[in-house]
């Protein structure tokens, strides 16, 4: 996943990259509209960080330009705290989100996977890959390199909703709120079944994904290969 920061803010800028490389994302900075433009032009990103204030060109005008040139990419406005004008105009723009400067980085990182399962959706017409395995939540098969599996529906669905979280702990309440209903009678261990039933599957297929639980917090997924 690429990502392009488009901030004058140096320090913001890098201090956002970092951490974003460290989640595995490839990220370019851009530190004035005009350059911000011409790198977003090229079509190469998934998601693109845009702040407002900037020199050469606004916020506001790199969006319009990029979105009157038809590129369909993700964009997350940087607004000033309490800027609701600046929100609308950036939502009214076609923006896909805003953030309010200050922000915590947490909150940017689930902003970009929701709008990277967006995008995924779109692209990828709901399968989705992480680590040696690929998901088809339609047919409800679970493939590896070499193997595949069946999964039930709620197996697909824990899993598919792993996969959308993957750096951050799943609870047992989410999960059932997602598989079961927000007012259904189903308990943790309900969960815990669909759960020891997907890690065998996991097995069956040779994969080296594992879904640790958390004691006390749920469950995330854990794949070697990532650092
Ligand atoms: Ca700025």
């Amino acid at each position: 996943m690429k990502i392009l920061i488009v901030e004058d803010e140096i320090m913001i800028a890098e201090a956002v990259a970092h951490i974003l490389k460290k989640n595995n994302y490839s990220v370019d900075i851009a530190a004035d509209g005009e350059s911000g433009l011409d790198f977003a032009l090229s079509g190469i990103y998934d998601i693109i960080i845009l702040d407002i204030m900037l020199p050469k060109k606004d916020g506001f005008s790199v969006l319009h330009s990029l979105r009157d040139a038809k590129i369909p990419v993700p964009v997350i406005m940087l607004t000033a705290k309490n800027q609701t004008q600046d929100k609308i105009k950036g939502l009214d723009s076609g923006a896909d989100d805003y953030l309010e400067k200050p922000f915590e980085m947490d909150e940017l990182l689930a902003r970009l996977r929701a709008l990277s399962r967006r995008k995924g959706e779109f692209a990828y017409n709901g399968i989705l890959q992480y680590g040696d395995i690929t998901l088809n939540p339609h047919q409800l098969l679970l493939t590896s390199k070499d193997k595949e599996t069946k999964l039930t529906p709620k197996e697909a669905q824990a899993l598919e909703l792993l996969i959308a979280n993957k750096y951050i702990t799943v609870s047992k309440d989410i999960m059932i709120e997602k598989l079961w209903g927000y007012e259904s009678n189903a308990e943790d261990n309900h969960v815990e079944i669909h759960i020891s039933l997907l890690r065998k599957k996991l097995k069956q297929i040779n994969s080296t994904l594992t879904i640790k639980a958390i004691r006390g917090l749920g469950y995330i997924l854990n794949y070697p290969g990532e650092v």
